[in-house]
């Protein structure tokens, strides 16, 4: 058990699970996209230990850049999602492939989706380490997901508590 700040978390998902589940994905897509070059884009903060570990196992030639969005404070979500650092890459005309920790309401998703609606995609596909079934409202595909987990809260591997937890190796789950 660990505490952050007033909360208790118990251990939930392995490093050495979330490593295989992270490999599975990147051969996943890379045997899905063929011989083109992808643009990943990782959506920070929580991503951000997911998108290294991934592009360090994706097999071939690939590009990696940074969006940062927020839906999220403390353990409850605010269902308000605003972009805070814009796209710097050109992605038209590109395979683009989002990169995100947790995939929960779908409130991000379907930001994103809007976001890159102006961009002159080729395809626009979503990949996430972690989905929670019970939780999503939308109706948008997810076309990869590492895992689903039930409808509580994770830290760890990139997801924090606030702020807390983005380091641990592994995903803790908030005990109750
Ligand atoms: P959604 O917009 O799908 O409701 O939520 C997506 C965002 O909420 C994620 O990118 C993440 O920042 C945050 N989030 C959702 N569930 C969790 C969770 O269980 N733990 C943490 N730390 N963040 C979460």
């Amino acid at each position: 058990m660990i505490q952050l700040h007033d909360k208790k978390f118990k251990p939930f998902i392995s490093a050495e699970t979330l490593d295989q589940a992270v490999e599975k994905m990147a051969n996943e897509i890379a045997k899905d996209l063929g011989g083109e070059i992808p643009v990943f884009v990782a959506i920070l903060n929580g991503s951000f230990m997911f998108a290294a570990d991934f592009v360090k196992k994706y097999p071939t030639n690939c590009e990696i850049t940074f969006l940062k969005l927020a839906s999220y404070e403390g353990t409850g979500s605010t269902g308000k999602v605003k972009q805070l650092v814009g796209l710097s890459t050109a992605l038209k005309g590109r395979s683009v492939v989002v990169l995100e920790d947790i995939v929960d309401t779908g409130n991000t998703i379907e930001e994103l989706q809007k976001l890159f609606e102006n961009e002159g995609v080729k395809e626009l596909k979503i990949a996430t380490l972690f989905f929670k079934p019970e939780a999503y409202k939308k109706e948008i595909k997810i076309d990869y997901i590492g895992m689903e987990i039930p409808n509580k809260f994770i830290v760890g591997y990139g997801l924090d508590y606030d702020e807390l937890g983005r380091n641990l190796p592994e995903v803790y789950q908030l005990h109750e």
